[in-house]
C-alpha cells in the first residue's frame, strides 16, 4: 500500500519503506486553515510504540547506507531533486493547503528551494572527510568523519517543506538515517516528501512519523536508539527537547523562536528599503517565521515619513485565499495560534500611547472560515513591552524610535532571542559596525530576504544551539571525528 493508494484523505506513515498505521491504530484529522471545517485528511496518531519501529528500521538501514561509497548517496540525493523538481507545482499546492502559505509569495518558493539545498548537498557528498597530521615520518595520523547513527528530526508547522531542506540533504549524505516528524498541523507535504525519497532510497533510511510533540515527538527524543535529536520549534518546548537529549548524552542541535530587530538608519528612508523591510517583515508569510524583523528600529530623523511609506506598501498586499497566485499574504496556521495574534493586537490597540500606524482589518475581505488575519503596525511601543519582547509569530509589527548608535544596539540586544537581525544604512561603516555588536546567529545587511543555501544559520541565546545549513554545519551537526594513529614500520 502507498500512501496514495489510501486514498487522498488516510496516510499512512512511512516506515522501512512501507506505509503502516500507527501501532495502536489511532489518528489525527488534518483540517486547511483555509476553512476551518474542511477535514483535508487523517494521519496516524503515533506512539512510543511506533517510534520503537521506526527507530529500529533507520537503525537497521544505517550499516548499507553508512557504507556507501560517498558518490553512491550522492546520486541517490541528485535523482531526488529530479523527482522533487517534477513535484514542485503538486508540492506548492499541498503547502498552500496544508499550511496556509500563500503559493506565489512562500508556498513554491519552498518547494524550489528543497530542490536546490537535496543538489547543494549532494554536491558536497566527497567533503564528508578527514585529515593527516605529520607527526613524525614513523607515524600516520589521520581523521575519519562518520555519521552520528539515526537522526531523529522534528519538524515545526510553519514552512515544513523549507525546515525539512535543513535537515534532511545533510544528515543523509553524511551517511545518518533518520526518522521525521512532521507537525501535526501541517503533515501532509512532509508524508508526500516521504514518499517521493522512498521511490530512491533503501527502506528504513528515511522514515516519516506523524502524531502529536508530547507523544510521538518525546518518544524520539528520549529514545535510547536515537544518537542525534535534531529540533527545530519553538524555545519552550526546545529547551525541554535539549534537557531530555542532553540529558542522556545524545547529540541535539536547537533552531528555536525569535525577536528580530530590523534597524533603519536615518540616511535609508527610500523606497528601496521600504520593499526590504516589507520583506523581513515576513507579512507574506503571516510573520510565521522564526527570522520575521519584528521589532522595527527607525531613527527619529526618519520615523514619521518612513511608516507613512511602509503602510502604503503594506496596503497594497493581498491576504486570501493560499491557492490564489494573487494572493500575497496566506492564513494563520490554525485557531489556537490565530487566537495568540489576536491577543496581541488587541493589547496593542488597547495600550496607552500607540499609534496604529496601519491595520488592514477595514479592507479585510477573505474566506469565512479561515484562519486569515490582516497585518498590523504599530508604533509608539517601548522595547520592555511584551509586544516588543515575545515572540507573536503573526503580522503584528511594532515600530520603535532610536537616535544612537548605543541606544540602537543595545535596544537590540536587549531580548533573550538571538536568532536573526536586519541593519539599513548607506554608511557601509555604521551598518557593519552594528551588524558586529548585535548578538545574533544572522545579520542581513539592506536586505531583508530569506536563507542563502550554504550560509551558516542558527541562532545565538534562547534562539538555538547548532548549525546544520551549511558545509560546516553539515559537518558539525550531522558526523563526529575519530582519530587513528598508527605506527609504520
Ligand atoms: P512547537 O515547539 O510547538 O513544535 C515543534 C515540533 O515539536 C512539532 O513537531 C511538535 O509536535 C513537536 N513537539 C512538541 N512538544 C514536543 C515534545 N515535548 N517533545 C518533542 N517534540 C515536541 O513549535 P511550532 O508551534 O510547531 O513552531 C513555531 C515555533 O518554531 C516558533 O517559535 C518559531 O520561531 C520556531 N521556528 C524556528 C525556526 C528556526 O529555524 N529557528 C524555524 C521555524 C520555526
Amino acid at each position: 500500500m502507498t500512501a496514495v493508494d489510501a486514498g487522498p484523505r488516510t496516510w499512512g506513515m512511512l516506515i522501512d519503506g512501507q506505509w503502516v498505521d500507527a501501532a495502536a491504530g489511532e489518528s489525527i484529522e488534518v483540517i486547511t486553515p483555509i476553512d476551518r471545517t474542511q477535514v483535508i485528511a487523517t494521519v496516524p496518531r503515533a506512539r512510543a510504540a511506533d517510534a520503537d519501529r521506526a527507530v529500529a528500521a533507520a537503525r537497521a538501514a544505517f550499516p548499507a547506507w553508512s557504507g556507501m561509497p560517498f558518490a553512491a548517496r550522492q546520486r541517490a540525493l541528485l535523482q531526488i531533486a529530479d523527482l522533487l523538481e517534477d513535484a514542485v507545482e503538486e508540492l506548492a499546492a499541498l503547502t498552500a493547503l496544508d499550511t496556509g502559505n500563500a503559493i506565489r509569495t512562500q508556498a513554491r518558493p519552498e518547494a524550489t528551494l528543497l530542490v536546490d539545498v537535496f543538489r547543494y548537498f549532494a554536491g558536497l557528498a566527497g567533503e564528508v572527510k578527514g585529515v593527516t597530521l605529520p607527526t613524525a615520518p614513523d607515524q600516520l595520523q589521520y581523521t575519519r568523519r562518520q555519521p552520528l547513527g539515526v537522526v531523529a528530526a522534528i519538524l515545526p508547522w510553519n514552512s515544513p517543506l523549507m525546515i525539512a531542506a535543513f535537515k534532511i540533504p545533510a544528515a543523509l549524505v553524511a551517511g545518518n538515517t533518520m526518522v521525521v516528524k512532521a507537525a501535526e498541523d501541517a503533515p501532509l507535504t512532509i508524508l508526500r516528501l516521504g514518499e517521493i525519497c522512498s521511490q530512491v532510497l533503501p527502506a528504513g533510511v528515511l522514515n516519516v512519523v506523524t502524531g502529536y510533540g508530547a507523544e510521538i515527538g518525546e518518544a524520539l527524543v528520549v529514545h535510547p536508539d536515537v544518537d542525534k535529536v535534531s529540533f527545530t520549534g519553538s524555545t519552550a518546548v526546545g529547551a525541554g527537547v535539549g534537557a531530555k537529549a542532553g540529558g542522556r548524552l545524545a547529540h541535539f542541535s536547537l533552531e528555536l523562536g525569535g525577536k528580530s530587530p530590523c534597524i533603519v538608519f536615518p540616511d535609508s528612508a527610500t523606497d528601496e528599503v521600504v520593499e526590504q523591510v516589507l520583506l523581513a517583515s515576513r507579512f507574506a508569510r503571516q510573520s510565521q517565521s522564526c527570522t520575521t524583523g519584528s521589532r522595527l528600529f527607525l531613527h527619529a530623523d526618519i520615523h514619521d515619513e518612513f511608516l507613512d511609506k511602509l503602510a502604503a506598501r503594506t496596503a497594497r498586499l493581498k491576504v486570501g485565499d493560499p491557492r490564489d497566485e494573487a494572493t500575497d499574504i496566506g492564513a494563520i496556521i490554525n485557531d489556537k495560534q490565530w487566537q495568540r495574534v489576536e491577543g496581541y493586537y488587541q493589547e496593542g490597540l488597547a495600550r496607552e500611547g500607540v499609534r496604529v500606524v496601519y491595520d488592514g482589518h477595514q479592507t479585510l475581505d477573505v474566506p469565512e472560515h479561515g484562519f486569515f488575519h490582516a497585518p498590523v503596525i504599530l508604533a509608539g511601543a517601548d522595547n520592555s513591552w511584551r509586544l516588543a519582547q515575545e515572540e507573536i509569530f503573526g503580522p503584528v509589527l511594532v515600530a520603535i524610535p532610536w537616535t544612537t548608535e548605543d541606544e540602537v544596539v543595545a535596544m537590540a540586544n536587549a531580548s533573550h532571542y538571538g536568532l536573526a537581525a536586519f541593519v539599513f544604512s548607506k554608511d557601509i561603516g555604521a551598518a557593519l559596525r552594528t551588524a558586529h555588536r548585535i548578538d545574533s546567529g544572522w545579520v542581513q545587511v539592506n536586505q531583508g530576504g530569506g536563507q542563502q543555501i550554504g550560509q551558516s544559520y542558527g541562532g545565538m541565546k534562547s534562539s538555538g544551539l547548532g548549525r546544520e545549513l551549511s558545509l560546516e554545519g553539515m559537518l558539525e551537526g550531522f558526523t563526529q571525528i575519530k582519530q587513528i594513529n598508527v605506527r609504520l614500520g
